[in-house]
């Protein structure tokens, strides 16, 4: 079932986050130094957040409706089953009575498996595709707040604290990369090869659910006068407000990223048949009317629609050069305009 990997992968996840849960909430249970009880409480009940997350993202995989986002995702599968392995064990050692040092331990092997690229990489690539949403930055508290406690917990014990420089380190890392290999530093928004990545996952998607899909090409109208008038530095910041400006007009599971220049590339998973217009003319309208800083900025929309089984649509290729040719059409007929 090489189509539902996602869906397995997504369960491994959510089971890893059970697994955290039930630590957590043993050592509050087990401990007698009241700060310590309340903070394992709280650590627990983010777990319990973020557990949200993953049922619903596992409930979007019954559907069908997650993106491969692995090259390998076979591997990923075996690398989350050894890591679920080895903290299951964890759980084993957290029922014992244990001195305050060797909670802080356990937890901290809790937490140095679940930074596996695995599991961040599901986190942060599956976000937009479940309806519960998580606050930003709500890994990163959860590890600040543990790390916090673990250096003040184990300050007389050099040889832990270290491991907590490490630990944060290397969280620290891993999601630089993560954010490196996919988002656009300006932008914000997916970068071109993370786009292509995840527009060709989810157009196969399409195809197996039969989804009309969208795709839309997206070029500031006359930036080079922007930037002559304002200065590279405002036109920065105008690109930038276009890029999230588009990302604010399309749904969450469609995929906006950043195709070169003042150049965008929208791909709409799911529409309407007959509705691709709107969804266009939505992101023209709204671009118009935001004048980031007083700048007055309009975009030409190049539009290409699929309609299934028409055409083979896991390749991208021809709704390019389609939108590629429409958008050529709209800054030749006067700008500021979708064809479509
Ligand atoms: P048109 O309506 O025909 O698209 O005109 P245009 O001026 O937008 O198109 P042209 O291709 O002539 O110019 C694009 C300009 O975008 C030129 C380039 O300096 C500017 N540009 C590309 N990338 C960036 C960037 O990252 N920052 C800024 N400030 N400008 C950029
Ligand atoms: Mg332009
Ligand atoms: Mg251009």
């Amino acid at each position: 079932m090489k189509n539902n990997i996602m869906q397995k992968i997504s369960g491994l996840c959510l089971e890893l986050d059970k697994v955290a849960f039930e630590i957590y909430s043993s050592f509050s249970k087990l401990t007698k130094n009241t700060e310590l009880k309340k903070f394992w409480a709280i650590m627990a009940a983010e777990e319990q957040l973020h557990l949200k997350f993953w049922q619903s993202l596992h409930k979007a995989g019954e559907k069908n409706r997650l993106p491969d986002i692995f090259d390998e995702p076979e591997l990923a599968y075996t690398e989350l089953k050894k890591i679920i392995f080895n903290t299951k064990e964890l759980i084993k050692q957290s029922k014992k009575s244990l001195d305050i040092s060797s909670t802080f331990f356990i937890a901290y092997k809790l937490e140095f498996n679940m930074l596996h690229p695995a599991f961040e990489m599901t986190y942060y690539l599956m976000r937009d595709f479940v309806e519960v949403k998580m606050p930003e930055d709500s890994y990163q508290k959860h590890i600040d707040e543990f790390l916090d406690m673990f250096t003040k917990y184990t300050s007389d014990k050099p040889e832990l604290e270290m491991l907590g420089k490490t630990l944060q380190r290397l969280w620290k890392e891993n999601r630089a990369l993560a954010l490196q290999t996919s988002q656009d530093s300006l932008t914000e928004i997916l970068n071109r090869r993370a786009f292509f990545d995840l527009a060709q996952n989810m157009a196969s998607l399409a195809q197996r659910n039969q989804f009309n899909t969208g795709l839309l090409m997206i070029d500031i109208d006359k930036f080079k006068d922007i930037n002559d008038q304002y200065g590279h530095q405002k036109g920065d910041m105008v690109l930038k407000s276009v890029a999230q400006n588009i990302k604010k007009s399309i749904r969450s599971s469609d995929l906006v990223g950043r195709y070169g220049g003042e150049e965008f590339i929208v791909f709409l998973s799911e529409i309407k048949e007959g509705s691709l217009f709107q969804a266009a003319e939505k992101i023209r309208v709204n671009i118009e009317a935001s004048c980031p800083n007083g700048i007055r900025v309009t975009v030409s929309i190049g539009a290409a629609e699929n309609v299934f089984p028409a055409i083979n649509i896991s390749e991208l290729e021809p709704f390019i050069k389609k939108a590629d040719a429409n958008l050529y059409e709209a800054k030749a007929t006067g700008r500021n305009k979708v064809v479509y």
